[in-house]
């Protein structure tokens, strides 16, 4: 007999052991997949975990319906960091395969198939089968795998489907396909007539007498295309040669000048040679020596390098040198900051070797990239990616990059596994006995720690490339000016006085609050009612420009109000104020400037983020007001004033990391600033000038930060001295999660002592209509994880046993951020 163990993509603790056929065990291999029956009707994909021959004792194995593939698609180091990465986290190894695999991979009796319209197929390549599943999708928008089970009379049919879907065929649970038009940029050339070195003599001789401007024009083309050896942009030509773009119109009218458009969001890379790597400077040199120095003894190193110190091109050396031992690179970026930036710079260096793997590409360019990095290909020997890159089937992993380790978007919320993919990164590099390296302008409290400790090594850079000074922090009391009437809206008098100097020396200007939306409450003039949502504990945020109330947990949203909904009262009033304000306010107050603004309602859809950082980089957008999204690595040539518009909100949120947070994005958001040549300013408005943390970015102190946060760490028993496990309870009915959370938390005193804080209702408490109960368990240094872990876990099987608790859903999250 013959057995193996399969991973299911569902929250169950454990692997299923199913019966094999004596052929079947000749072909399969671990990582393949399986298409299973479970329960009285499903169908799963599962992965082969084990191969085996002993019999379950509690129940009868089924047979497998199907094997899927004829090599193994998950190798055993994956299969290694799955089960770490369940362990550590407390989740269960089919909810990591769900989040491990693309999802048209995971075939499934719940998959909703349909017709890919993107695609125009040639049908007489489908085999009969896969002929009548086409053919019914297009008399039915969708189809559910028990209907195809039915149209082919058969019961295994996810081989038939999984064709399908490698043929493009169809997609997978409704996946929207982008409709977005390419952004395409403008370029000029000499036209053919004139490239040869006479005819373009004769044409200067003759323009420089009488079109002066259009002989600028084609000089300047000139020097540009020498100095950067590329296609020149028509925007490019207009800034330098300070023609308009009339002339230029009149020199293509003429003949002599060509336009054209390249789009330039693609991912895919066709240029040609590779651009070569850039000459260190002498403190980039220096510290690329010691990082290959503490490689030697340390796995992880920090790279502590300010904004713009070039820590990118550092990478860039040691992304070289793994190429050079033929090995893979996994560079890590938070998901938002995965611009056309970095990946057209780092293809500029290694071309087409670079992939990049990111949320918003379709399951197919998904699914691209992962066969590419399972077999070892060329064109996948660097992969960008955001979190999820983590689980990519590597083969030969020789480093991993983590830049801006120290954002909290690295760490998954919802739902398991609730992973930190810089940690869990630093397992991962452990696993091939490769090496990471951690970069941040402001590392996490956590990693300069670990640094100090000497757990991982330190590197610094202190000076920008160029050594162009860091920019100039000001402190703006709003107070005071508000009591002098010195404020317009919420721009201060200095504000207003530096943003007209910057534009009138040709810069561009950030400005950053940290909410998106007009403002964050109405209130009524008369009565003081607020509307709320009706399914979350929050007041509803107004949007002006779509003239909604919006709630920004659920997306619940009704027309804004007219009259007070309490009293009737027609006058209502807005407090506080997000970009949707901010931006009104500059248009109001400098009505000639451009305003752009990026947050997360001008940033939906694949390439939304790009578009508005093309536009400003094209200099299409004078002001860019944005939420923290504008703090994320972000190399702008030309912004030399970075305003911030209220620091007091980040401040005072309720939570043990505000101040760090506060700190890192206000530092990273000043960063923006001053990058080339000129240095850059920055203005602070708030209420409390003297705030230590205001202090310290003023003066650039990390740190003092540091330090300082440290000690409130200690005192107060929070990471990194103590680990923190948070379990959240939640359900529709108020008493029964007050209820079951006291039991829970009872249970766990009695093991952790003094070391449980709550239960506790957090300061937002009913979500999407369910309640939220929190309780906190603090695991001190040299309390043995594991054991801690297995305990808890131990306490929620019981919970879990217990009736009146039923339907309370228990949420786990391990390091919690
Ligand atoms: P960081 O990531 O540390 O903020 P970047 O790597 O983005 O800094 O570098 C800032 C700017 O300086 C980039 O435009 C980059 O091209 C430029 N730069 C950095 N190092 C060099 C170098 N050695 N030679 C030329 N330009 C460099
Ligand atoms: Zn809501």
């Amino acid at each position: 007999m013959h057995f193996i163990d399969v991973i299911l993509p569902i929250p169950l603790q454990n692997r299923f052991t199913y019966s094999i056929t004596q052929a079947e065990s000749g072909f399969l291999k671990e990582g393949m997949r399986v298409s299973i029956p479970f329960g009285k009707s499903k169908i799963y994909t599962g992965i082969v975990a084990a191969i085996h021959q002993t019999k379950p004792l509690i129940y009868d194995a089924k047979q497998i319906h199907q094997i899927l593939d004829d090599t193994p698609i998950v190798t055993q180091k994956q299969l290694q960091l799955w089960q770490w990465i369940a362990k550590y986290y407390m989740c269960t190894e089919g909810e990591v395969m769900r989040a491990a695999l693309p999802n048209a991979f995971l075939l499934e009796s719940e998959t909703i198939i349909s017709k890919n319209n993107a695609i125009q197929l040639n049908e007489t390549e489908l085999k009969d089968d896969e002929y009548l599943i086409y053919e019914a999708l297009q008399h039915q928008s969708s189809l559910k795998i028990q209907d195809i089970s039915n149209i082919l009379d058969k019961k295994n049919v996810l081989p038939v489907v999984k064709r399908l879907v490698e043929k493009e065929a169809i997609i997978l649970n409704e996946e929207i396909y982008d409709k977005y038009k390419p952004k395409y940029v403008r370029y000029v050339k000499l036209t053919q007539a004139y490239t040869s070195q006479d005819s373009l003599n004769h044409l200067l001789e003759n323009l420089s007498s009488r079109a002066t401007k259009q002989r600028d024009v084609i000089l300047t083309l000139f020097s540009i295309a020498a100095k950067t050896k590329k296609p020149v942009k028509v925007a490019d030509v207009v800034a330098e040669s300070n023609a308009t773009s009339s002339t230029i119109k009149t020199l293509i009218d003429k003949g002599i000048l060509e336009d054209y458009h390249i789009q330039i969001d693609r991912v895919v890379y066709e240029g040609e040679d590779n651009e070569a790597l850039k000459q260190l400077n002498q403190y980039q040199t220096e510290a690329l020596q010691q990082i290959q120095q503490s490689f030697k003894t340390q796995n992880v190193v920090l790279l502590h390098g300010i904004t713009s110190s070039g820590k990118t091109e550092v990478y860039v050396k040691l992304i070289e040198q793994a190429l050079l031992n033929n090995q893979q690179v996994l560079y890590l970026l938070p998901e938002i900051a995965l611009t056309t930036q970095l990946v057209t710079r780092l293809q500029n260096y290694f071309g087409e070797q670079v992939a990049v793997f990111h949320s918003k590409y379709s399951a197919h360019e998904r699914v691209e990239v992962y066969n590419q990095v399972l077999s070892n290909s060329a064109k996948a020997k660097i992969v960008l990616g955001a979190r999820s890159s983590i689980f990519l089937p590597f083969s030969d992993l020789g480093l991993i990059i983590v830049d801006e380790e120290h954002e909290s978007s690295f760490k998954q919320f919802d739902p398991a596994p609730r992973y930190h993919a810089r940690d869990a990164a630093v397992v991962l590099a452990s696993i091939f006995k490769a090496k990471t390296l951690l970069g941040s302008a402001t590392p996490s409290i956590e990693s300069y720690h670990n640094a100090q400790q000497k757990k991982y090594g330190l590197v610094n850079i202190n000076r920008r490339y160029n050594n162009v000074q860091l920019p100039d922090i000001e402190l703006v009391d709003i107070k005071d000016k508000q009591k002098r009437k010195k404020m317009k809206g919420h721009f201060s008098d200095r504000l207003i006085e530096e943003m007209n100097e910057a534009i009138k020396e040709g810069h561009q200007i950030i400005l950053f609050q940290n909410r998106r939306g007009y403002s964050p409450i109405v209130e009524c003039n008369t009565c003081g009612h607020s509307p709320q949502c009706p399914n979350c504990d929050v007041s509803l945020t107004y949007h002006q420009y779509r003239k909604q109330l919006r709630c920004h947990y659920c997306g619940y949203n009704s027309a804004m109000l007219i009259k007070c909904m309490a009293c009737g009262t027609p006058g209502l009033d807005t407090k506080g104020f997000g970009t949707e304000q901010i931006e009104a306010e500059v248009k109001y107050i400098f009505p000639d400037l451009k305003v752009g603004r990026m947050d997360l309602d001008t940033t939906r859809g694949k390439f939304g983020y790009e578009k508005i950082i093309t536009a400003f980089e094209q200099k299409e957008i004078d002001v860019l007001v944005g939420t923290q999204m504008l703090t994320k690595g972000l190399d702008f040539r030309n912004v030399k004033l970075v305003g911030i518009m209220n620091a007091d909100n980040m401040l005072n949120f309720p939570d043990f990391r505000a101040h760090e947070r506060s700190f890192q994005l206000m530092l990273q958001v000043s960063g923006r600033a001053g990058r080339t040549e000129k240095r850059g300013k920055v203005l602070i408005q708030t209420y409390n000038p003297y705030h230590k943390i205001l202090q310290q970015v003023s003066t650039n102190d990390y740190v003092g930060m540091f330090k300082e946060q440290l000690e409130e760490r200690y005192n107060y028993k929070y990471p990194p001295f103590y680990r923190l496990v948070k379990i959240t309870l939640k359900h529709r009915d108020y008493n029964k999660v007050d209820m079951s959370a006291d039991w829970l938390a009872k249970s766990l005193t009695q093991l952790f002592k003094h070391n449980v804080l709550g239960p506790e209702f957090p300061p937002i408490s009913r979500i999407r209509n369910q309640y939220h109960k929190n309780i906190l368990i603090k695991i001190p240094q040299g309390q043995p994880l594991g054991k801690t872990k297995e305990a808890i876990k131990k306490v929620q099987t019981s919970f879990e046993a217990i009736g009146n608790f039923k339907g309370v859903r228990i949420v786990v999250n391990v390091d919690n951020y």
